[in-house]
């Protein structure tokens, strides 16, 4: 009997023992975090708010040291191991004057299945105070890909993004002060995953003998493309003699937001079935998981079908260089497009601010939109990048300023371009 009692309670103790040892493993502190160990709370932030329009999806815990972890969440790509972060869009509520360190983690940018980071190229963040005015600040990179942020709250609310934020509701501003000009219209192409609708902008005169397009936002964090095209279609729309000049001679067409999905959910490169909307170009497009480009592949096809091929289309994007993308895909008369190419590259130079370069002579990136409507349609296309930090040409950090006026001199680009080529 006595021994059985013992037995008893020896048993509860183990029991007792191995709970409270599994309730320690829980709460210990996680490997790799700043400082070892974590804390309860940092006194002086609040709240880090995500409730809004493009915020980034995250969560956030306290080191001993008082910075706050940031751990970003990955989009994924569909039957593939990759998956990028890198959008960074939240609203910290904090004490004014408070002094706040911030370490972003989820930083991985696993690309054709082998892993790396957005460390080195997340060397800026822009914030502001009413989420329209931004400045860009510097971040400081920390070794083994840990980037971190100082900011003093200069009220009790702060915006931190990426880049200056471009979101639908800014779409909507331009297409609602655009819409009634008779040189624009706007027609409908069909829709997201998500069932938002995409359109193309048509500015200028149809029967003009050239037509450009440009494609913005095919990856959600990368705005600048949205700058761009807002800078181009308002110089275009100016009314004065050169724009006029522009119209008489070519016609441009824009998508101004591909993935209008994963901007409003402040998504980083995918839509939301896992596809890279700026992939894939090199054959038809799978319309069930990529919507988005069906629906502008079968525009494309009706304005060949209608002798309306563009003459040029450029694809925005954003990275940590801002290189022009000149694609060589294994076509008759690739040499013509690369002249072409380098004719463009000058006119950018001359006209914008323009100073990065293009990539190498060897240089080719199937499926991509430049290299896929360059090889099935015949298209002289590039993909466009543009820096995400720094811009040399005006020795000043990215901003939406900067490349809306690089939007506003693509208007002569393509006049001289034109001119010059006549393809
Ligand atoms: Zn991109």
């Amino acid at each position: 009997m006595k021994h059985k009692r013992l037995f008893k309670l020896a048993a509860l103790f183990v029991v007792l023992a191995f709970a409270s040892s599994a309730q320690a493993s829980d709460t210990a502190p996680l490997t790799n975090q700043p400082a070892g160990k974590l804390a309860n709370k940092t006194p002086d932030l609040e709240f880090i708010d995500t409730s809004f329009e493009n915020a980034s999806p995250l969560w956030y815990e306290f080191a001993a040291d008082g910075t706050i972890v940031i751990h970003l969440l990955y989009d994924q790509e569909r039957n593939s191991p990759n998956r990028a972060a890198g959008h960074v869009h939240f609203l910290l509520r904090a004490k004014p004057g408070a002094k706040l360190t911030i370490e972003f983690k989820e930083l991985d940018n696993v690309w054709n299945g082998k892993p790396g980071s957005i460390a080195k190229e997340l060397k800026a963040v822009s914030i502001s105070e009413n989420g329209r005015d931004w400045k860009a600040v510097p971040t400081e990179s920390l070794p083994e890909n840990r980037v971190r942020l100082a900011v003093e709250m200069p009220g009790p609310r702060l915006y931190v993004a990426r880049i200056e934020p471009y979101r639908l509701s800014d779409l909507d501003r331009l297409l609602v002060s655009i819409r009634s000009n008779p040189l624009v219209q706007i027609t409908p192409i069909g829709k997201t995953v998500q069932g938002r609708e995409l359109e193309i902008v048509r500015v200028g005169d149809e029967r003009a003998p050239y037509r450009v397009f440009l494609r913005a936002r095919a990856h959600p964090w990368e705005t600048g493309g949205s700058w761009v095209v807002q800078g181009l279609i308002n110089r275009l729309l100016k009314g004065d003699v050169d724009a006029q000049k522009f119209l008489r001679r070519y016609c441009l067409y824009v998508l101004p937001m591909a993935n209008k999905d994963g901007v409003a959910r402040g998504g980083t490169r995918f839509n939301l079935q896992g596809q890279d909307l700026n992939r894939n170009w090199d054959k038809p497009v799978d319309a069930e998981f990529a919507p988005e480009n069906a629906v502008l592949e079968k525009w494309l096809e009706q304005m060949i079908a209608a002798g309306r091929r563009p003459h040029l289309a450029m694809e925005l994007h954003n990275d940590g260089s801002g290189l022009l993308h000149i694609s060589r895909p294994p076509v008759v008369g690739l040499n013509r497009h690369v002249e072409r190419m380098a004719t463009l590259e000058r006119l950018l130079r001359q006209h914008t601010w323009f100073t990065e370069g293009s990539t190498r002579p060897v240089f080719h990136n199937a499926g991509t939109l430049g290299d896929g409507w360059m090889e099935r349609y015949g298209i002289d296309a590039v993909v466009h990048e543009f820096n995400c930090n720094w811009i040399a040409g005006v020795k000043d950090f990215a901003q939406g300023r900067h490349w809306q006026s690089y939007g506003e001199n693509l208007a002569t680009v393509f006049y001289e371009y034109f001119g010059l080529v006549k393809p």
